[in-house]
């Protein structure tokens, strides 16, 4: 039905005068609208009576369509911290909290503004607005109702709130990306609320496309191995290698890992990229041997997302057995996940792969939570402090953070490598210290993988 025939029907409250066709069916829908409109009535949460999720998204729908000339926002809202709310101040407290926060958005609600109580701890609102100023007062009186009430724990509110392209826009489209912009601020201090906008916009539609165009990346061969040399700071040998991914896309050229791994690790696709990575790898390494020629370690990345499948370390238990290449020449690469002895399905398979002779380099050190601990424990051979630790090494400070955590390391027996030199001044502090093995941008970009073995030459 359009616009101005339904308006019609809103405003005269009756029937327009026509042929008795149209009549009738006028009057069928009308009557349709009018039950759905009592049903929505009932559809209300038990405990705020507000909207229910299935009634605002009607009543939302239903306001941009009768009024299609105003500029709607939804703004939607969830506690970053509930379940501690209730767990610490009790249910009864957590309910009145509930209730306090429906009251506040109760407040808004109008012919043109819609609010709802979804579930659990999450409200929203449909509203017109004109500027975009009003919707942020709306979130900081919401947020001012809710610091007022009285209650022993801190409550964190989040807001998401998404402007429509349209009238005709969905309204649960603007709830999902509402919940986007919602999820970029949860758990942060400095603001409680983030707009839907066209950067996120375009950031989705990336990961779309790349999604979409993994499955056919893989299947013909778009991904690449570079080698990034590791080097001793003293003489210049290069000792090893890591193994990086690149793909080497139809339309983009190379697009370093950056971009996509994320995406890969969201729809799990990362773990046949690993496989073929470690694949060519060992391939590599296995045919060099048998050719007689010079070989040195070259490291491979596991991602976490292995944790929670084990078939991972037989994967590379298979792959040093039929490609006959002695473990020590691809040691592996983790993040301090790995380590994590909660992580128990990890923590036994590294256990394992150590047992077959791989050696364990724990990843990007320092940039973790918990890694001090587990170094008194840990099976771990070596340690790749990351680059964000060297960054500035005229700072006094960081000099002796570096300082300090390569003796206590040295004094624990682990082999110490840094990543991410890029000059001069670096690497000298870094050998002051006593570190010898370096991997940066000062020494060699990642480069192909034939183009290594040229360098090894
Ligand atoms: P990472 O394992 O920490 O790898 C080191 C990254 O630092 C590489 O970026 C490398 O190019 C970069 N880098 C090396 N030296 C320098 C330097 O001097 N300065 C700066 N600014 N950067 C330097 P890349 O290749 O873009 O890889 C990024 C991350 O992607 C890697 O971080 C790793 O976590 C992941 N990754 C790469 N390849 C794979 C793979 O095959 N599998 C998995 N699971 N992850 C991979
Ligand atoms: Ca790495
Ligand atoms: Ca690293």
């Amino acid at each position: 039905m359009k616009n101005d025939e339904t308006k019609s029907l809103k405003i005269q409250d009756g029937l327009p005068v026509q042929d008795t066709e149209t009549k009738n069916m006028e009057m069928y829908l009308y009557s349709l609208r009018k039950m759905a409109e009592h049903n929505v009535e009932s559809n209300r949460t038990f405990m705020t009576d507000l909207y229910n999720l299935r009634a605002f998204q009607y009543k939302g729908a239903e306001v941009m369509r009768l009024n299609p000339d105003l500029k709607y926002a939804l703004i939607l809202m969830d506690l970053a911290n509930f379940k501690t709310v209730n767990e610490f101040c009790g249910r009864t407290a957590g309910d009145e909290l509930l209730k306090c926060i429906a009251n506040a958005f109760r407040r808004y609600e109008s012919e043109l503004v819609i609010v709802s109580h979804f579930r659990a701890d999450i409200f929203a609102m449909l509203t017109p607005f004109e500027e975009q100023q009003e919707l942020v007062e709306i979130v900081k009186d919401i947020t001012r109702k809710i610091a007022e009430f009285k209650i022993a724990c801190k409550v964190l509110p989040a807001f998401g709130i998404c402007i429509a392209t349209d009238p005709t826009m969905s309204v649960s489209y603007m709830r999902d990306y509402a919940s986007l912009a919602m999820n970029t601020i949860k758990g942060k201090f400095y603001s409680n609320y983030a707009f839907f906008d066209e950067t996120m916009r375009k950031q989705m539609l990336l990961e779309k496309q790349i999604e979409n165009d993994i499955v056919e990346a893989l299947e013909t061969g778009q991904f690449r191995v570079y080698i990034q040399p590791k080097v001793n700071m003293e003489t210049g040998e290069i000792i090893g290698g890591e193994a990086l991914v690149r793909w080497c896309h139809p339309e983009k050229g190379i697009v370093g890992p950056a971009e996509f791994i994320p995406v890969l690790e969201k729809n799990g696709f990362i773990i046949n990229v690993d496989i073929y990575v470690w694949t060519e790898v060992f391939k590599y390494i296995g045919k060099r041997l048998e050719d007689g020629k010079k070989v040195v370690p070259i490291s491979i990345n596991i991602s976490r997302l292995h944790v929670y499948d084990n078939t991972f370390k037989d994967c590379l238990i298979h792959l040093k057995d039929e490609y006959h290449v002695p473990p020590h020449y691809v040691p592996l690469e983790l993040t301090e996940s790995g380590f994590l002895k909660t992580e128990n399905l990890m923590y036994t398979s590294m256990q394992e792969l150590k047992e077959h002779g791989f050696l364990l380099s724990m990843d990007d050190f320092g940039t973790g939570y918990s890694t001090m601990a587990m170094l008194q424990t840990q099976p771990v051979d070596e340690i790749k402090i990351d680059k964000g630790f060297i960054g500035d090494m005229s700072n006094p400070k960081s000099r002796i953070v570096v300082s300090n955590t390569i003796n206590m390391l040295k004094e624990l027996n682990l082999e110490v490598i840094v990543e991410g030199v890029e000059d001069q001044e670096q690497q000298d502090f870094l050998v002051g210290c006593g570190c010898k093995r370096a991997q940066g941008f000062y020494y060699y970009k990642p480069m192909p993988m034939e183009d290594f073995f040229m360098l090894l030459k």
